[in-house]
Order: structure tokens, then C-alpha cells, then sequence
């Protein structure tokens, strides 16, 4: 089986699928690996590092596209070549962010081409899958993004410091929303100093924000039940989001720096910060809205743009792992490598539908949309080889034709 890695083509994209040391595991899975040349370089990966590590090099894009399995980080799109899912062989592989929720369209074109394709971000939440879980990763390089970017637009500086030229208070820092990015800006933001507090509807998570040396946040709401069975936040009622508005408000006014995270599977991003309460946050505050892709948590938010009102920067970035490419692509080549040991028997690709982590993340198979939470259905068989999926490429050619 070849695996095959293009450059990434998504505007402002630095991350790359593998990096050479996830190459070298892949080859000791009995695969080989095709690279596109420079597909590393963004993200400080040279080529010689992939060839050293067991990769060909390609000097095209659609080489590697034309793989048996194609490894992306963001999902397939326009490219000087044509539509990268048209560049796929038909009936292959694909493993990347499909934002299968979002981008039906693209979701479409794997359907119809006979891809089988998985999203990694539809990795179930469980222990076995802890070191395929790419949301995870990608989501802790994003929260300790966002306070570096939140430290050098505040006008202030994060730690308390006693000098000659006089006394500087601690910046305070809220984070709204804590789930995996969520701890891992409150950790950041306490090394560099910052008085920090954290607030979420799940009450398991005072004790993860107080063990981080934070303060949690009480608010005078019921949310008794707010958590799932994956451990997600659940939708609460306009009534309920309301409240909360009205309530984070005084602790909004009293933060300089608020990062907001919260999401509900499935769902826009709940509005938690309504515009007055930016508006009477001390000029040169700063907001990272984390839930900017998904409409934002605040009012103010524009997706991709830092919106200054009031003095209040709020900064709305959409992919911040692609700011620390080589330790976010170094996490996901590591999620990736597992997903494949898992996936993979003697060198070939090996299904199983009746297991949890396949069938969670498998959008797309043999023609069909197959993932049951996007209202598809498994097919009835257990398992498929490579040869099944090469008669299900057959068959949609045959359809095609
Ligand atoms: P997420 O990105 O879906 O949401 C971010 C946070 O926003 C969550 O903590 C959520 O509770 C919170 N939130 C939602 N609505 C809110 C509101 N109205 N007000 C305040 N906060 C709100 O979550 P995530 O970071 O992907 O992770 C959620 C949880 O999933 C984790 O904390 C953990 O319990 C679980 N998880 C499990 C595994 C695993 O076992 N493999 C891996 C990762 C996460």
C-alpha cells in the first residue's frame, strides 16, 4: 500500500499530515510513503528529513494524491491541478479534517467518486483512541496559541512585577469554555503569570480549573445536566443562555483578557458574550473567540479578523495550530500513525465496522455516506479488505460510466 502526503493547499495552512519521524513508524507498519517535495517545509520539515526517514519524494501534487491512502490535514479543495478529491484514484483512501457537518459539498464529491474516507475529528472520545483523538491535539496547541496571541496584543504584561519604576498588577485572564483548549490556556496563562479563572457548564470541571491554580467562576444558574454521555457539553435553552449572558457580564467587565472555547457538538457556537459586555471591558482588552469557525461565543466576533470596538480587540482566528506547525503536525502525524496501526493488518487496509473507532470516524465508503451521527448507515458486511473496496471503486466507476 502507498500512503501519499501533498502539501497542504488551504490558505495560511503551515501544518503538514506526517513529519519524518511519523513517516519512519509508517514504514515499519510495512507501507510505503510518497511525498509531495516541500510539503514539510512550512511547518520546518525539509525534504532530505522525509527521504532519511523512508519517503520518496514527488515533485507534483497529484503524485501524491494518486496514492492508495492520501493523508491531508485540512480537507480536499480547489487546486491548480483540479478538485484534489478528483485527483484521488477512485476507490482509494483519505484520512483528514473533512468537516463533514459544514462542507456537504466536498463530503458530496467523496461519495461520488467512491473514496473512503474518514474524519478525524469524528474520532470517538474514548480511552482506547486517546492517541488518535486529532481534535485533542490540534485543540491544545489552540488554547496555548491563544494566550500567546492574547500576551502580545494586551497592552499590559501577565505577571505581577515589583521594580524600582514601581509596582505592575497581574493581568486576569477568564477562560469561557473548559474543555481541552480551555485547561490548556489556563495552564499557559498561570506560567506566564496571569490571575487566572475559568468557567464551564460541566461541574466536573471546577476541579480541573482549581487544579491548574484557577479560580472557578460561579455563576446563579442550574446546570445540573449539562454534560453527555461523551462528556460534551449539552445544548441549553435560549432562557438558559440568556442568564448566563446577563451573569458572565460583570466577570467579562473585570477580565483584561477572556478566551472563550464553548461548544456544543453539532450545534453554532452559543452566544455568551453580548457586545455590552465587551464594550465595558477596560480599553485594550483582549478576547480570543476559539469558537469563531462555529459563529463565535462573543457578539463581536468575525471569523479570520480582529475586530477592534471600544478599544477591545477581539480576535477571531480560525486555525491557530497552524501557527505552531511543527509541534501541531508532530501531534497529528502521531494521531494519524495510531489511527493506522490500528487500522492497517500486514500492510493493507482492513475495516472493521463493527468497531467503535471505525465506524465513529468512517464518513464515506463504497458510494455511500456510511457515518450514523451525519444520518448514514454502516454497511451490513464486518469487514472489507483492500479488495472489497477496490470491486466498491469498480462498482462506482461502473455506476459513473
Ligand atoms: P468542546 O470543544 O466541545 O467544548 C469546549 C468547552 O466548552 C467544553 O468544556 C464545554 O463543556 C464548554 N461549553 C459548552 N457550552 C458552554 C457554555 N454555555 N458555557 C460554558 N462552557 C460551555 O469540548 P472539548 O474540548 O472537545 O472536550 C470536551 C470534553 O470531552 C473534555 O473535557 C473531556 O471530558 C472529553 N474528552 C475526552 C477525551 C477522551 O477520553 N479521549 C478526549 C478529549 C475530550
Amino acid at each position: 500500500m502507498i500512503i501519499g502526503v501533498p502539501k497542504e493547499i488551504t490558505r495560511g495552512e503551515r501544518r503538514v499530515a506526517l513529519v519524518p519521524d511519523s513517516v519512519k513508524q509508517l514504514v515499519g507498519l510495512g507501507v510505503e510513503v510518497v511525498l509531495e517535495a516541500g510539503a514539510g517545509l512550512a511547518a520546518g520539515f525539509e525534504d532530505h528529513a522525509y527521504s532519511e526517514a523512508g519517503a520518496s519524494l514527488v515533485q507534483s501534487a497529484s503524485e501524491a494524491l494518486g496514492a492508495d491512502l492520501v493523508l491531508k490535514v485540512q480537507l480536499p479543495g480547489e487546486a491548480p491541478g483540479g478538485h484534489e478529491v478528483d485527483q484521488l484514484k477512485g476507490g482509494a483512501s483519505l484520512i483528514c479534517f473533512l468537516k463533514p457537518l459544514d462542507q456537504t459539498d466536498v463530503t458530496q464529491r467523496l461519495v461520488d467518486r467512491g473514496i473512503t474516507a474518514f474524519a478525524v475529528e469524528l474520532m470517538p472520545r474514548i480511552t482506547r483512541a486517546q492517541s488518535m483523538d486529532a481534535l485533542s491535539s490540534q485543540s491544545t496547541i489552540s488554547g496555548y496559541r491563544a494566550v500567546l496571541l492574547a500576551a502580545t496584543t494586551l497592552p499590559r504584561i501577565f505577571p505581577m512585577m515589583v521594580t524600582a519604576a514601581g509596582t505592575l498588577q497581574p493581568a486576569r485572564l477568564l477562560v469561557v469554555g473548559v474543555g481541552v483548549a480551555g485547561l490548556q490556556a489556563l495552564g499557559t496563562a498561570k506560567r506566564l503569570g496571569a490571575v487566572t479563572y475559568g468557567y464551564d457548564t460541566r461541574a466536573v470541571v471546577r476541579e480541573q480549573v482549581e487544579s491548574l491554580g484557577a479560580r472557578f467562576v460561579e455563576l446563579d444558574l442550574d446546570t445540573g445536566d449539562s454534560e453527555d454521555a461523551g462528556g460534551y457539553a449539552k445544548a441549553q435553552t435560549e432562557e438558559f443562555y440568556q442568564r448566563q449572558r446577563a451573569e458572565l457580564g460583570k466577570h467579562v467587565a473585570a477580565a483584561d483578557v477572556v478566551i472563550t472555547t464553548a461548544l456544543v457538538p453539532g450545534q453554532p457556537a452559543p452566544l455568551l458574550i453580548e457586545a455590552d459586555a465587551i464594550r465595558s471591558m477596560r480599553p485594550g482588552s483582549v478576547i480570543v473567540d476559539l469558537a469563531a469557525e462555529k459563529g463565535g461565543n462573543c457578539e463581536l466576533t468575525k471569523a479570520d479578523e480582529n475586530v477592534v470596538d471600544s478599544g477591545v480587540t477581539i480576535i477571531g482566528h480560525t486555525n491557530l495550530p497552524a501557527g505552531v506547525p511543527a509541534h501541531a503536525s508532530q501531534m497529528y502525524g502521531k494521531n494519524l500513525v495510531t489511527f493506522l496501526d490500528h487500522l492497517l493488518d500486514e500492510g493493507s487496509l482492513t475495516l472493521d465496522f463493527t468497531d467503535e473507532i471505525t465506524a465513529g470516524s468512517l464518513v464515506t465508503y463504497a458510494g455511500k455516506l456510511v457515518n450514523e451521527r451525519l444520518g448514514g448507515a454502516l454497511p451490513q458486511t464486518e469487514t472489507a479488505s483492500e479488495t472489497s473496496e477496490e470491486d466498491a471503486a469498480d462498482d462506482t466507476q461502473g455506476e459513473e460510466g
